[in-house]
């Protein structure tokens, strides 16, 4: 008797499985990742296979069999990776083996099929004879496939001149697929294949001795300046795990805003690296995600995502800018892709290799640390001044100004970093004061001044701009602070000329498929230019001819109040500062800040990674955060402010208990038009804390005060 134990793919919280079902003799082999199709309370759900048996604790009879076999399976060992996932963040199996599953689950788009004419025994024989009467066409078709075959539409012949053909048995007609493969990427990859420094050496002879396997460590983190050549050593060691026939998965931030790494990882390994990320269009996810099912593709690049592919074997993890905040998912599950990456690596026993200029300080902890102190062409880290913006008047401190137009004389380029779209971040009445806000957020709107709009950016509602205050009438509206769109403007007004043109990089401007990419190529292959955008453009670019780095608003990371705001300020103005000075002409950053005396700031400016390590490490030591203790922040919302706060003491009843510390709940911005409070739950043992949360979740989720309201969790998020 065979009996398995099915996870149903269904989304409804309150559902746990899992739930035996009985296979009839001639049900084909089933495994542990095998999708299959049953029958579940009276609908047709499609389902994962999480364990075999031959027992269940319900008679046999009372049990339903699947319906079928769907394909493709997944594989065994990322079963056990979704259904661990699912409880270290508090979520349910079936949304957790929907990420291991195939793209788009069971309506995943089909393959992409042609039509191919090979030449058959009897067709060369033809061709060769005169006995078989031939037109000139039916000559020519099978001469041109005297080589074997090609596709159909490539004959000089009408679809029923090659059935005819076929018919007389001289060429064979067959449908094949054709894998769709994602578009090249128009970033150039720079030089390949570079003599290693003699630090790239040391680092890579570690990674590749616990490939090995000699040598204790087996999680690293690449703990190398901007600039240091850090792609080397993914490169490297991923060559060395693909030549011992193991797999590879490189995950990068945004695809669409690290063009330049991929680029990097397909140019040196070829074809067989897999391209997975959310621009692509479903047959092309499909067509890559089997390319690696299949073992065709052993390298897999992509973004968080990725952490899931079914690269099979796997021997080598690599996390690239592991301190970025896309990894983490805001969705649910609420999955962090670089505990995840870890997670996989030790349970597949591959090495783990995380690198950035600007660690987390839980991975500066963790991880064992290989170091390259100095950029890969001997050049040094750029200098970094602090210019206090108290007292000066305009967005742009005067010797911002100056140096940029010190660029466009020596026709170099420079980055402008400001970490806010749009033109101004909110207008008020000069006469009431009145300040325009969301009407279903607490935020104010945002005036892009290009489209005529004030917009949400939290939802997206958007309106046009105001003429006259809907309170007092008045005409007079004052704009305050500035965005990517008023820098781009004022910089054009002041600089911009045919030979020095001003680019402009954020999430409007990248909103189309591939046009983020395009504005980086175009700045790439410019001879001399700006790039203004946010923080978009102090991603992983390489690009040797910038000479100078402004920050226009370095402050605006440290007023978000949360315990990870002094990580983002560092990273951030410690990762635009790398963008900066990578040639033969050297380079410099300004950074703009109305506290020139903040720690952070002053560290970043000295380029001072581990003196910033330190500060933080002691201070979240102090204060009990990650990796401290572990966090997990519950958010309820619901349809009104009542509702919220009764969610939330529920949830707050439901969670207390010794050894957990309960902050909240504390009122969040209204949200969409949701009311929305927020629980943070503290603990030094992770896995009772969380423990904790999930059962709490989901014994308020089944509650009728729940009805209406969403609960989410995040683990350690700032
Ligand atoms: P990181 O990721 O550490 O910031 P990259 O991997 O982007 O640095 O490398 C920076 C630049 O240095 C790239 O243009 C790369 O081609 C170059 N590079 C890397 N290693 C070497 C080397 N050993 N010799 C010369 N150039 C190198
Ligand atoms: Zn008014
Ligand atoms: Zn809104």
């Amino acid at each position: 008797m065979r009996i398995v134990q099915v996870e149903p793919l269904s989304t409804a919280r309150a559902l746990r499985g899992p739930f035996d079902y009985l296979l009839p003799e001639d049900f084909p082999e089933v495994s542990v990742g095998t999708r299959l199709s049953v029958p579940f309370a009276g609908r047709k759900l499609d389902a994962v296979v999480v364990a075999i048996g031959d027992r269940s604790e319900l008679p046999v009879e009372r049990l339903a069999s699947p319906h079928s076999v769907l394909e493709p399976s997944i594989q065994g060992d990322l079963v056990g990776l979704a259904l661990w996932l699912a409880q270290a963040y508090c979520s349910t199996p079936a949304r957790a083996l929907q990420l291991v599953g195939p793209p788009g689950g069971s309506s995943l788009a089909g393959p992409k099929l042609r039509l191919y004419a090979t030449i058959t025994d009897a067709g060369r024989v033809a061709l060769g004879g005169t006995a078989e009467q031939l037109t000139s066409g039916q000559r020519a078709v099978l001469e041109a496939l005297a080589d074997g075959s090609l596709p159909a539409a490539d004959l000089a012949a009408g679809h029923q001149g090659l059935r005819r053909l076929e018919g007389r048995k001289l060429l064979e007609l067959e449908k094949r697929t054709v894998g769709r493969r994602p578009p090249a990427s128009l970033i150039d990859p720079g030089r390949l294949r570079p003599d290693l420094t003699d630090e790239q050496s040391r680092a890579l002879a570690e990674v590749v001795a616990a490939l090995e396997g000699n040598g204790g460590d087996h999680e690293f983190l690449l703990h190398g300046v901007t600039g240091s050549g850090k792609t080397e050593i993914y490169i490297g060691a991923a060559e060395r795990a693909i030549a011992q026939g193991r797999g590879v998965i490189v995950l990068v931030p945004e695809i669409a805003l690290t063009p330049q790494a991929v680029a990097r990882f397909t140019a040196r390994l070829g074809d067989t690296v897999a391209v997975i990320h959310s621009a692509l269009s479903a047959g092309e996810r499909r067509d890559e995600w089997m390319r690696l099912s299949s073992g065709e593709a052993r390298v897999c690049v992509g973004p968080r995502s990725a952490v899931f592919a079914p690269v099979a074997d796997l021997g080598l993890m690599i996390v690239d800018e592991e301190h970025e905040s896309s990894y983490r998912n805001d969705g649910d599950p609420g999955y962090d892709a670089r505990e995840v990456a870890a997670w996989r690596a030790r349970s597949a026993g591959a090495v783990l290799l995380a690198g950035s200029a600007t660690p987390r300080p839980e991975s500066a902890r963790r991880l064992k640390r290989l170091r390259l102190e100095n950029r890969a062409d001997g050049a040094p880290l750029p200098p970094v001044d602090l210019l206090d913006m108290r007292g000066v008047r305009g967005v742009l401190h005067p010797a911002v100004v100056e140096a940029l137009a010190e660029v466009r004389r020596d026709q170099g380029k420079a980055i402008v970093l400001i970490n806010r779209r749009g033109w101004s971040n909110f207008l008020t009445c000069r006469s009431c004061g009145r300040a325009w806000s969301c009407p279903d957020c607490d935020v104010t709107l945002v005036l892009h001044r290009a489209d005529a709009t004030i917009s949400c950016h939290h939802c997206g509602h958007s309106e046009a701009v105001p003429e006259h205050c809907p309170d007092c009438g008045s005409a007079s509206v004052a704009r305050h602070g500035a965005g990517t769109e008023r820098i781009e403007t004022e910089l054009a007004e002041i600089f911009s000329n045919g030979e020095f043109p001003v680019m402009r990089l954020d999430a409007d401007t990248a909103a189309k498929r591939g046009a983020g990419e395009r504005t980086l190529a175009d700045f790439q292959s410019a001879s001399a230019g700006v790039l203004v955008g946010t923080q978009m453009v102090a991603k992983g670019h390489d690009f040797p001819d910038v000479t100078l780095g402004v920050v226009i608003d370095a402050d605006a990371t440290l007023r978000f109040p949360d315990f990870r705001s002094e990580e983002r300020t560092f990273q951030l103005v410690a990762q635009l500062a790398g963008r900066a000075g990578r040639g033969p002409r050297g380079g410099r950053v300004l950074v703009q800040t109305i506290a020139p005396e903040t720690r952070v700031l002053e560290l970043a400016a000295a380029h001072d990674a581990d003196g910033f390590l330190e500060l933080e490490l002691s201070r979240r030591d102090a204060l009990g955060y990650p990796p401290a203790a572990a966090l997990v922040r519950i958010v309820c919302t619901a349809a009104d402010e009542d509702a919220a706060d009764l969610v939330a003491d529920a949830l707050v009843e439901a969670v207390e208990q010794d050894g957990l510390e309960l902050l909240g709940p504390a009122p969040l911005f209204r949200l969409r038009g949701r009311s929305r409070r927020q629980i943070v739950v503290r603990s030094v043992d992770r896995e009772a804390l969380v423990k904790a949360v999930d059962a709490a979740v989901a014994a308020v989720a089944g509650k009728p005060v729940a009805r209406g309201a969403t609960i989410g969790t995040s683990v350690d998020a700032g």
